[in-house]
C-alpha cells in the first residue's frame, strides 16, 4: 500500500509545467513551479513544518501550547495543518483587507481568526502587528512563529524548494523568478540554486509598484501576499541579482490569462511573478531555463482578481479577458 502517514507528509514536491501559451515570441524555456499542488494550496506550507519542529526542539512551543501569528491566510493554512493535528490552538490575526475568503478557509480548519484594521500606521494598538503581539504576551502558552524573522521559513525553501527545482530541471535551470513577501522563498530557494550551481543561476525579484524592495516611492497596491514597507530578516538581499517592478495592472491582466489560456487557477502574486518572468526570459537564447514560482490558488480570489465587478470598480481593464457571455448576478 502506497499513502502518506499524514496530510503534511505531502507537503512539497510541486511539478514544474512549461508556459507554452502566455510565451509567445519567447525562445527560452518558461517552466512554472506549481505551488498549488501543496495540501494547504500554497508555498507556505513548506515553511509551516519547519517552524513548528524547530519551536518544540527549543521549547518554544509545549503541549497544550497556541500559535498566534499575523497572517494573510497562507501561513495560517500552513500552520493549522501542522498544528491541530498535533494539538495546538491557532489564532491568527488578519488584516481587513485579506477577511473574507481567505479568514473563512482559517476557520473551517478550525482556526480563531482575529480581524484588524489595515488602515493604521504598524505601530498602532490596532494594527496587526500590534494586536498579534497583545494576544502572544496575553495566551498563556502562546507562541509566535514571527514569520517575517524565523530564519525556518528561508530555511525550508534552501531545504526543499530549491533542490527539487534542481533536480526537476537536471541542473540546467538558469534563471529563478519570485516574487518577495516574508522574502524566504527567494532567499532560501536562490541561495541553494546559487550555491549549487556556482553561482550560474540569475535570481530576480518580482516586485509589487509602492514595494520596498524594488526601489522607488513606497504606496499602496492591490496584489497580495508581496511586497513589503519594511526589509524583513528573512529576506537575503545579496542573493537576487535583480529586480522587475510589476503594476498590479499587469499582473491581475496576467492572472487572468493564466487560467483562461493555461488553465493555471493561481492568485495575484503568481500573475505578478510571471510578468516578471517574461520581461526576463524575452531577451534570453533558446537554451535558457527559466523557472518561475506561483505561490498560490486562485480560489481564494475568486471575489477579486476573477471577479469583472471587484476589477472595474477598482479601475482595472477587464475587456481583453472577459468572456463573451457574460455572467448573471442575480
Ligand atoms: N505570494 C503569496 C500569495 C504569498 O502568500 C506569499 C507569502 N507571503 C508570497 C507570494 C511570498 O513568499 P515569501 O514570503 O516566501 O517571500
Amino acid at each position: 500500500m502506497r499513502y502518506a502517514q499524514s496530510v503534511s507528509d505531502l507537503v512539497g514536491n510541486t511539478p514544474l509545467v512549461r508556459l507554452a501559451r502566455v510565451t509567445d515570441g519567447i525562445r527560452a524555456t518558461v517552466l512554472a513551479k506549481v505551488e498549488y499542488f501543496n495540501p494547504g494550496g500554497s508555498s507556505k506550507d513548506r515553511i509551516a513544518a519547519n517552524i513548528i519542529d524547530a519551536a518544540e526542539r527549543s521549547g518554544d512551543l509545549r503541549p497544550g501550547g497556541t500559535i498566534v501569528e499575523p497572517t494573510s491566510g497562507n501561513t495560517g493554512v500552513g500552520l493549522a495543518l501542522v498544528a491541530l493535528q498535533r494539538g495546538y490552538r491557532c489564532v491568527f490575526v488578519v488584516p481587513d483587507k485579506f477577511a473574507g475568503p481567505k479568514a473563512d478557509v482559517l476557520r473551517a480548519y478550525g482556526a480563531e481568526v482575529v480581524v484588524t484594521d489595515t488602515n493604521v500606521p504598524p505601530d498602532d494598538p490596532r494594527s496587526y502587528y500590534s494586536v498579534s503581539d497583545r494576544l502572544a504576551s496575553e495566551i498563556p502558552g502562546a507562541f509566535k512563529p514571527n514569520q517575517f524573522a524565523n530564519q525556518n521559513g528561508p530555511r525550508a525553501h534552501f531545504e526543499t524548494t530549491g533542490p527539487e527545482i534542481w533536480r526537476d530541471t537536471d541542473g540546467r535551470v538558469t534563471h529563478f523568478v519570485a516574487g518577495i513577501g516574508t522574502g524566504g522563498t527567494i532567499s532560501g530557494a536562490g541561495r541553494f540554486l546559487k550555491e549549487t550551481s556556482g553561482g550560474e543561476v540569475v535570481v530576480v525579484g518580482a516586485d509589487p509598484e509602492g514595494s520596498i524592495y524594488s526601489g522607488g516611492d513606497l504606496h499602496g497596491y492591490d496584489v497580495e501576499g508581496v511586497g513589503e514597507d519594511f526589509l524583513p530578516d528573512t529576506f537575503d538581499s545579496s542573493v537576487v541579482d535583480a529586480y522587475e517592478r510589476i503594476s498590479d495592472t499587469e499582473s491581475f491582466a496576467m492572472t487572468r490569462r493564466l487560467a483562461r489560456e493555461e488553465g493555471l487557477l493561481v492568485g495575484g502574486s503568481s500573475g505578478m511573478a510571471v510578468v516578471a518572468a517574461l520581461r526576463v526570459a524575452r531577451d534570453l537564447p533558446e537554451d535558457a531555463v527559466l523557472v518561475v514560482l506561483l505561490p498560490d490558488h486562485g480560489r481564494g480570489y475568486l471575489a477579486k482578481v476573477f471577479d469583472d465587478e471587484w476589477m472595474t470598480a477598482r479601475g482595472y481593464d477587464t475587456t481583453d479577458t472577459t468572456p463573451s457571455t457574460p455572467r448573471s448576478h442575480a
